[in-house]
């Protein structure tokens, strides 16, 4: 395990990570928000990229990230706010990324986690959503569930698609193709490191470490062996020290080229 004292503290530099996936504005982050993000940066966790998920979001995480130096945000339409959306909800959107420009869209996608009962609509919201991503220049997130076949079809019936980061990947073999055919990046959390994700591994160690960023999806998702029910972004310091022991590489190694990854993906990432 790993020695985070040792870790802020070796020199030369010390390691820097970006939490490119979480949801501080969750209400569980309510009372000590400021003490979560004094933890994580004493932990090497920086920055943080929080996610806007649905309407009723945007405003809240766009004025989060103006409180919070070393904090980005990424606007969008979760699938499960599909039912949500219609053309005065992209004027909206679209209005909100022109004031204040996001570092993605995200999270976007499909989830038929409980059901295939709205699959058209969850279709065309995602295609929007890609199509907002290329319109402004900015990579997608994206949010898969129960849906990684259907993800697939998408891509591949698109003309173009927008760089992709596949956020809390699992996905199997074709898509492990896809990803390495069109050099998208996956977002590598707490999924990874429990120890019934044996098909995750695998197909993690097939993906090249320039596309792999870093993520907790605090408060969701707690890595192996961290002590509390919530999730927070100074997990990330497990999440690359095992994927360090993974990749048989040293975790500075990880958190260098990780936030190289970041820094090159979402271009407008608040600096280090
Ligand atoms: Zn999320």
């Amino acid at each position: 395990m790993i020695d985070r004292e040792a870790l802020v503290e070796d020199a030369p530099g010390t390691p820097s990570f970006v939490d490119t996936h979480c949801h501080l504005d969750d209400e569980s982050f309510d009372a000590d928000l400021p003490d979560v993000l004094a933890r994580s940066r004493e932990a090497g966790v920086r920055r943080w990229i929080n996610v806007g998920f649905g309407p009723d979001r945007w405003r809240g995480a766009i004025d989060l990230a103006a409180r919070h130096p070393g904090m980005a945000f990424m606007l969008g339409v979760h699938p499960s706010e599909a039912e949500a959306w219609n053309t005065r909800v992209h004027q909206d959107l679209r209005q909100f990324m022109i004031q204040s420009p996001p570092v993605s869209v995200g999270e976007v996608g499909l989830d038929f986690y409980r059901g295939e009962t709205n699959v058209d609509q969850q279709v065309r919201v995602f295609n929007a959503m890609l199509d907002l991503a290329i319109e402004h220049d900015i990579p997608a997130t994206i949010h898969m569930r129960s849906s990684e076949s259907l993800i697939l079809d998408v891509l591949q019936s698109r003309t173009t698609v927008p760089p992709l980061v596949f956020h809390s990947f699992d996905g199997r073999e074709a898509l492990t193709d896809w990803i390495l055919a069109n050099g998208a990046c996956v977002g590598v959390g707490g999924l990874a490191t429990r120890t019934k994700s044996h098909d995750l591994q695998r197909e993690l160690k097939r993906i090249p470490l320039d596309q792999i960023v870093l993520e907790t999806d605090s408060p969701y998702l707690v890595p192996n062996g961290f002590k509390h029910r919530r999730n927070t972004p100074e997990s990330i310091t497990r999440i690359a020290a095992f994927l360090a022991g993974l990749r048989e590489v040293a975790v500075a190694d990880i958190a260098a080229q990780t936030t190289r990854n970041a820094e090159r993906l979402f271009e407008r990432l608040p600096p280090a």
